[in-house]
């Protein structure tokens, strides 16, 4: 039954760029302080190369897109995998939401930016809520023995493991909103 309260959050690289920050903020503050053991974080660069076990977390569980520009490289790398994702951010809808909080540095948020991070965090935490129990009431629905996911190659073997250079759970097996509006919302 834990595998069915396990919600993605994917957020984009951000490299240079202060929304981006934002975005691996966000998902930080999410992960580890807000929904801590429900949302879990992986790594888009794995999704790039298309490691097998990033490949089916993500394939498996309902996913949280969070991108830093309009290019939307997360959104658009589930969406590669044959797959949408639940809903999907960019990063800017926080600050609009909260403009008297700027995110400005890239290697390091100031403090405006980590303060937005912590209040996006804590507003999405109603969609990671929502996105667990459909999960939840899916699985239950499931007739035993169903794969976990209907894509082809994927399988029902769990798996777990440790990002050895950035550190994010890579792991498990487990489909697709919050008082901020999400894209499909609009
Ligand atoms: S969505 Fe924009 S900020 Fe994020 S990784 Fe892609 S190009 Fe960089």
């Amino acid at each position: 039954m834990d595998k069915a309260k396990k919600v993605v959050v994917l957020p984009c690289s951000g490299i240079g760029k202060a929304y981006g920050a934002l975005a691996r903020e966000t998902a930080y503050e999410l992960a580890e302080r807000v929904r801590p053991g429900v949302a879990t974080l992986t790594c888009l660069p794995l999704l790039v190369i298309n490691d097998p076990a990033a490949r089916k977390l993500v394939t498996d569980h309902p996913v949280i897109a969070i991108d830093g520009c309009p290019k939307e490289c997360a959104r658009k790398s589930v969406e590669a995998l044959g797959k949408k994702p639940a809903v999907s951010y960019q990063a800017i809808r926080f600050y609009t939401a909260h403009k008297d909080l700027k995110p400005e540095g890239v290697a390091q948020l100031n403090e405006a930016g980590q303060k937005l991070a912590r209040i996006a965090a804590d507003e999405l935490a109603a969609t990671v809520d929502r996105l667990a129990a459909e999960e939840a009431v899916a699985q239950v629905s499931k007739p035993a023995g169903s794969p976990t996911s209907s894509r082809p190659g994927v399988g029902a073997t769990s798996t777990s493991e440790v990002c050895g250079d950035c550190g994010l759970e890579i792991s498990d097996t487990a489909d697709s909103k919050s008082a901020l509006p999400a894209k499909e919302e609009l």
